[in-house]
């Protein structure tokens, strides 16, 4: 019997079914990968992205790399998403996610050209990564140095030749803050990274208000107040009826009389620095300025609520409202510039807050810096939070890659063949690690492997020289949560992708 095709999808779209559909997936999931390969680790190159409108970032950033190219495939933007994950629950190792789920996805397509079903092989990636799990902890190492942990997460940055001093910074800054977020960061150009530096509070982009001010202070006594410091702005506009000139000249006296005693009160209760969240009248500026008072004015509200954490002053809105109490105290303050940009500085406040003041010779170097200040700040905060850490190099991922392969041969049947695969997709790390720092990766890895069935387990590359070497005497640590993490992710994905056997695009509405 002939019947009429019965058409259950839209005209015009189309449809991948079985191999086909898992080929293309696994295609972009691989192409994605690669993308960021050569990024990875100490001797990783750098990608400069140049957007439609010519804004350029040059950065050596995995997640950062992913976030900016445009990516329409929907596989590969599950795989980009794999870097976010990463980015947000360990601020590092988005490189290494992506890597080794393209690479799972690699060495899996494989099984499926020899017909071993994505539901088997999908079993078998799960139990691999059950084991990977439970033998990492075999690796986990509970002496942690912070400082290590921060010049990991820098090498290979723009940072590198100044991991010195942002380490420090960084531990610092997560020492001094209970949460990243309260680490305000400050941008300036002009100098060098090696000038960066930790204080307590910054006002930035702030000139003092008049000449005659002073430029620094010991011992400040500051108060804030958020309200206009000048004649009272009457709600309604109202008349005033002046019948002769000396009306005139008595009514302008009484308001300068009031201006006067406005930045005498003050100076009467001993505050030198004055922190305005709006204008200032000129005449009260030009009192301060008699009186020794350093008054900055629209100082935004964000730096009025840091200075009055770190300071311990309370953010006033009335004039009369000054007290000896509402004043915070600080151990100096300047005023300073760094290329064009005026910045008050203000150190040593009773409460911690911290600033962090990033510097670079141009905008590209400065905002790298920041990236790699986020992430080595983030993996510092993540190493002390969890304190438990691994040695990197791909030491972890090359010993969990052994005993994934010997665990794989007791299993019996294709989910072993998953579990192999996925051993070997674990060398991606070292293997990519040795790759990018122009050492032939043949030798390198059954270096590796020699040393690791020695029971050297802490061994990775030496990106230097060559050959394996322990980690820890090279102080590369990182924290266990990135590689955990790393592995759930890339595994995870690569199960979501092997399970796709149809995909089914509705035509695209502005296809040219
Ligand atoms: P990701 O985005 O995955 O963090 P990175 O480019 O930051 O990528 O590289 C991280 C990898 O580089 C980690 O595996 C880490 O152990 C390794 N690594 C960092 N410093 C060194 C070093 N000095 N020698 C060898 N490997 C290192
Ligand atoms: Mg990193």
């Amino acid at each position: 019997m002939q019947g009429q095709p019965v058409f259950i999808m839209q005209q015009g779209t189309t449809q991948e079914q079985g191999k086909t559909a898992q080929s293309n997936n696994i295609a972009a999931a691989k192409a994605v990968a690669q993308a960021v390969r050569t990024t990875l680790g100490p001797m990783g190159m750098d990608k400069m992205l140049v957007d439609e409108s010519g804004d350029v970032i040059i950065t050596n950033d995995g997640a950062t790399i992913l976030e900016e190219i445009d990516i329409s495939h929907p596989t590969a933007k599950m795989i980009i998403q794999i870097a976010k994950t990463q980015e947000q629950e360990c601020y590092d190792g988005t490189t290494s996610a992506v890597i080794v789920a393209g690479e799972v996805l690699k060495k899996c397509e494989a099984l499926i050209d020899q017909n071993i079903h994505p539901t088997t092989i999908c079993r078998g990636l799960r139990k691999g990564l059950v084991y990977l799990i439970k033998k990492l902890e075999d690796y986990e190492i509970h002496d942690i140095d912070l400082d290590k942990i921060a010049k990991t997460a820098l090498t290979g940055k723009s940072a590198d030749s100044f991991k010195d001093v942002i380490a420090d910074i960084c531990v610092g800054a997560v020492m001094n803050t209970e949460n990243l977020e309260d680490i305000r960061i400050t941008k300036a150009l002009g100098g060098s990274a090696a000038d960066s530096e930790i204080i307590v509070v910054f006002i930035i982009d702030k000139e003092r208000s008049h000449p005659a001010m002073p430029t620094s202070l010991r011992k400040p006594l500051v108060a804030l107040i958020d309200s206009t410091l000048g004649v009272k702005q009457t709600e309604i506009d109202a008349n005033i009826q002046i019948t002769d000139p000396t009306q005139i000249e008595a009514f302008l006296a009484k308001e300068e009389a009031e201006l006067q005693a406005m930045a005498e009160s003050f100076h009467k209760n001993k505050a030198n620095v004055v922190l305005c969240q709006r204008e200032i009248d000129d005449l009260v500026k030009y009192h301060f300025a008699k009186l020794g008072i350093l008054a900055l004015e629209k100082v935004t509200k964000t730096d009025m609520e840091a200075v009055a954490m770190a300071s311990g002053a309370t953010i006033i809105n009335n004039v009369k409202d000054l007290t000896g109490t509402a004043l915070g105290s600080f151990d100096h303050t300047e005023q300073i510039s760094l290329g064009d940009l005026p910045i008050l500085k203000l150190t040593g406040g009773k409460n911690e807050a911290t600033t962090v003041l990033l510097r670079g010779p141009t905008t590209h170097f400065v905002e790298e810096i920041e990236r790699a200040f986020d992430d080595a700040a983030g993996v510092v905060s993540v190493a002390q939070r969890d304190s438990v850490i691994l040695a990197g190099g791909g030491s972890t991922y090359a010993g969990l890659s052994g005993s994934l392969a010997n665990h794989a041969s007791q299993e019996a049947g294709r989910q072993g063949m998953a579990m192999v695969a996925l051993a070997d997709a674990l060398e991606s790390i070292p293997r990519t690690l040795a790759e990018n720092a122009g050492l032939d990766p043949v030798d390198e890895m059954m270096a590796l492997h020699k040393a690791h069935s020695d029971g050297k387990k802490y061994h990775g590359i030496n990106i230097e020289v060559g050959g394996a070497i322990d980690m820890r005497s090279l102080g590369v640590f990182e924290p266990k949560r990135v590689v955990e993490q790393a592995l759930k992710s890339a595994v995870e994905t690569a199960i979501m992708v092997l399970r796709i056997d149809d995909i089914i695009s509705s035509k695209q509405k502005n296809q040219g």
